[in-house]
């Protein structure tokens, strides 16, 4: 009687464990920002290998980090996916993060994919890249006039861009980057230019704008790369037929490069399971893991040595393109600054 009362009560207990009151070897609480179906294969084989269960919560980029604010302390995260390096810089200005040592991690993914390098670690790692490309009407628009940053905001593309908000992380992180090569001063009179470049009023994403250059009311538009490429694989003929009008350009070939953003990881602040989240992180640069990572979402591997093989990023010239070296922490650190230019040219 006392023996199946104390096992009921045993089983009741673990029904109600919390995430966090799991053992240290047998759980990972995860909050991710990403999801796409390869990333469920890539957490059933974490498991596999591992026998660490995988707990997640998805929400988005700000909805994490607004959450890992409120838990404070209480906070069962152990590791944190985001899809932007500008907002994986706010989470670690905001001291959401906990540098982590690890020779695996260092070894694999290059120093301008991390977050800042302190005595105690690195703050976060960047898992994929995507670049922030541009796309043209390739009846009315030659290529020659869009293929560097600087000439969106020339005169000679007036009335023609489509871009979503100045402050979307995205943007900010672009103009992040524009910022460090231009500097201030050239980069606010750019951000001038392209303002008074604009078809309309910023509104939608980015998959928006390369519609609205299919339909015809923009001739040029800004997006990232993975959302081109979604376009291009889509199972709507409608789609692809309208991805047939649109020229994509990788900007700068000739001067820094195109700009590239990234998603990537960080290990919670109060993380209670941090070995195993550190074990995680290792597993998501492993050669098996980039695959699925940057696949699913039409991406890049950071990883050193990992090359993975995506027709539609073959087929928009991203096989082989020059993209920017400037260090992605950099870029964040811009964030402040750049919102203010916005404020004063009045890009929304
Ligand atoms: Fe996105």
């Amino acid at each position: 009687m006392r023996t199946s009362l104390l096992l009921t009560l045993v089983a009741t207990l673990s029904l109600f464990a919390p995430l966090a009151a799991q053992s240290q070897d047998a759980v990972l609480n995860l909050y991710s920002a990403r999801h796409y179906s390869t990333d469920e294969a890539l957490y059933a084989n974490f498991t596999k290998s591992t026998g660490i269960r995988i707990n997640r919560v998805d929400a988005d980029d700000a909805g994490i980090l607004a959450r890992l604010k409120a838990e404070g302390a209480a906070s069962p995260a152990d590791v944190i996916l985001l899809v932007d390096a500008a907002r994986l810089y706010r989470g670690d200005v905001d001291g959401l993060f906990r540098p982590i040592k690890s020779a695996v991690l260092e070894g694999a993914i290059p120093a301008q994919y991390r977050g800042k390098a302190t005595p105690e670690g690195t703050t976060w790692f960047g898992f994929s890249t995507r670049a922030r490309v541009v796309l043209y009407d390739k009846i009315k628009v030659k290529r020659e006039d869009v293929d560097t940053y600087e000439e969106l905001a020339d005169p000679k593309n007036k009335g023609r861009i489509c871009i979503r908000s100045g402050s979307h992380p995205y943007n900010l992180s672009l103009f992040g980057a524009i910022t460090e090569h231009l500097g201030e001063q050239k980069a606010e009179a750019w951000l001038k230019g392209v303002v008074s470049n604009l078809a309309r009023d910023p509104k939608g994403g980015d998959t928006d704008q390369i519609k609205a250059v299919g339909s015809g009311e923009c001739q040029v538009a800004v997006s990232n790369s993975y959302y081109v490429a979604r376009l291009m694989r889509s199972s709507n003929p409608e789609d692809r037929a309208l991805m047939e009008k649109v020229g994509v350009v990788f900007p700068n070939q000739q001067s820094w490069g195109t700009h590239l953003n990234i998603a990537g990881g960080a290990v919670a602040k109060n993380a209670r399971n941090s070995a195993n989240a550190v074990k995680f992180m290792e597993y998501l640069a492993s050669a098996e893991a980039q695959n699925y990572f940057a696949n699913g979402n039409n991406e890049w591997p950071t990883a050193k040595g990992v090359k993975v093989s995506n027709p539609a990023l073959k087929a928009m010239g991203g096989d082989d393109f020059k993209a920017e070296t400037i260090p992605l922490n950099t870029i964040g650190g811009n964030q402040t600054r750049v919102q203010q230019m916005l404020d004063r040219v009045g890009f929304k």
